[in-house]
């Protein structure tokens, strides 16, 4: 049998190498720690939690992120196994003794009979082999480089950039109103990608002054050494001057409020449509760097969105990732070059979880290609399936940033018989998912 070589021995290269040699397939690992650094790693340990020390919620009735957690457990992954051994107490959370979790990961990794350790850098994209890239946020500059030569300088970030994202359904329509600035567009579909919400004088001012008050998070040590080539983060262009954000992002020209036509805005915050399913908006231009709780009460204020909820909130880190919508295939395969696949947050997903789960896919998928069998991804109504949908397709590619796995992902469940509570609602997204994951397990 081929060898398959998984490159990265993070939370996805681990997941990776471990199916595939579960399923027979020999797995060359290659880690470049602790040879070689980078600014948020401390240890040569495989799969490394570089900040937090939580899985996030492990509710797999009512969260997206607990649903991924039962998925993986499903499927036999190796980092949640470890995580679930080294669990601490942490309510509803699922909070990891970091270190004997890391040490585990690599002690099982390193026993394999079918998995061989190279510790090494790979510099460059290889042209032939069948290879996994899973090398992170921080993958080293040299293979960055290597893979924009081959994919295109615009195809592969340095920096995220996150405009908070907020669900379709909990903004307020009486409110806000869909148009395309200058109704630009040349379809019906174009012109309604937009969601206005208007601001008075008074709004705009309010909303200025909430802005600078509001508590900020730093840039890590080292984290834009060489490489933070400026957006700005709106709470900086507020900064600048308080009139900046009203020629900017939040210009209120081309647009005329449909529900009252005569009323001029002095400001517009407009949202993006995020995925081809319409749940997911973007805040278009709102990257941030802004705290989490400051975020919610701060773009509460803006009219219509006073009872948003946000499937993530923005923010602006160093992430080497792909443009993956157009970049690769439903196999997570590099179009251009079908025998290297991409898995983990290189990909553009976010979070430790997810970037282990897109690593089982890959690995799953690669074996099943070495062992002649063709394995599809699993159905987008799964929490795998949901992200693997976006991020190879689904996402919109001009503004395609990382992302969560989270309910507005799937495909909608109606409300049928009147309105379903919020939690009801989970519960039949996740009785659905387990159902559709289980048959694809199975097949
Ligand atoms: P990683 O876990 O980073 O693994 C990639 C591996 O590839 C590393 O071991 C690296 O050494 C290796 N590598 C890189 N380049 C090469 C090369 N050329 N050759 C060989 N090996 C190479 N997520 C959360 O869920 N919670 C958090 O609190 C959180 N905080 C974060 C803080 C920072 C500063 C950063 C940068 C990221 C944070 N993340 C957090 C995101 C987190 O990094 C990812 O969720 C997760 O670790 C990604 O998994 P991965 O396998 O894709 O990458």
């Amino acid at each position: 049998t081929r060898s398959l070589h998984i490159v990265g021995a993070g939370m996805a290269g681990s997941e990776a190498a471990w199916q595939a040699a579960e399923m027979g397939v020999p797995v060359v690992l290659h880690e470049m720690r602790p040879r070689v650094g980078t600014f948020a790693h401390r240890t040569g340990q495989f799969a490394e939690m570089v900040c937090s020390n939580s899985f996030r919620s492990d509710d797999d009735e009512r969260n997206a992120v607990g649903l991924l957690h039962w998925e993986m457990r499903a499927a036999r992954g190796l980092i949640m196994e470890m995580a679930s051994a080294h669990r601490l107490p942490a309510g509803g959370a699922l909070a990891v003794d970091r270190d004997p979790f890391a040490e585990s990961v690599t002690a099982r990794l390193r026993a394999h009979p079918l998995i061989s350790v190279v510790e090494e850098e790979l510099a460059e994209l290889p042209s032939d082999g069948d290879w996994i890239i899973a090398t992170g946020p921080l993958t080293s500059s040299s293979l960055a480089e290597s893979i924009r030569a081959v994919t295109g300088a615009q195809s592969l970030a340095f920096f995220d950039a996150i405009a908070p994202i907020v669900y379709a359904e909990s903004i307020d329509m009486s409110v806000a109103w869909r148009q395309s600035r200058y109704d630009k567009g040349e379809t019906e579909d174009e012109r309604t990608a937009y969601i206005n919400c208007p601001m008075t004088r008074d709004q705009y001012e309010a909303f200025i002054d909430a802005l600078l008050a509001a508590e900020k998070t730093e840039f890590h040590e080292g984290e834009t050494a060489g490489y933070f080539d400026g957006c700005l983060p709106i709470e900086v262009m507020a900064e600048r001057g308080r009139e900046t954000l009203r020629h900017g992002p939040m210009k209120p020209v081309g647009l005329t409020n449909a529900h009252k036509p005569q009323d001029k805005a002095h400001a517009v915050v407009q949202l993006r449509r995020d995925n081809k399913l319409g749940t997911l908006y973007n805040i278009v231009g709102f990257q941030t760097k802004m705290k989490y709780g400051a975020q919610t009460s701060v773009f509460r204020m803006i009219p219509g969105l006073e009872n948003a909820s946000f499937a993530r909130l923005g923010g602006i880190h160093r992430n080497t990732f792909l443009n993956s919508p157009t970049l690769l295939d439903d196999r997570m395969r590099l179009k251009l070059r079908r025998n290297i696949r991409f898995a983990g947050q290189v990909t553009g997903v976010e979070g430790y979880v997810e970037s282990a789960a897109m690593g089982l896919l890959a690995g799953r998928m690669a074996a099943a290609e070495i062992l002649g069998r063709d394995l599809p991804p699993p159905p987008p109504e799964t929490a795998m399936g949901a992200l693997i949908t976006h991020i190879t397709g689904g996402a919109e590619a001009k503004t395609f940033q990382p992302m969560n796995v989270n309910f507005g992902l799937f495909p909608p469940i109606d409300a049928k018989g009147g309105r379903r509570g919020r939690k009801d609602r989970y519960k039949a997204y996740t009785d659905r998912a387990k159902a559709a994951f289980t048959e694809w397990l199975a097949a």
